[in-house]
């Protein structure tokens, strides 16, 4: 458990490094962090694609 909670952590941290990030995808995207499909994520709030996710 203690274990799992670590990596949960450190993944939140990768999102929070890309939120506000430029998107890859398209353009004029920016990252923001959000759920997708009840996962929590990042998301470009232009084209929709799914920067990290948390599984
Ligand atoms: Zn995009």
């Amino acid at each position: 458990m203690q274990r799992f909670e670590g990596e949960r952590h450190e993944s939140l941290e990768v999102l929070s490094v890309l939120d506000g990030d430029t998107c890859s995808y398209c353009e004029n995207g920016t990252l923001t962090q959000q759920f997708f499909q009840s996962d929590e994520a990042v998301v470009c709030d232009e084209c929709g694609t799914p920067a990290a996710r948390l599984w």
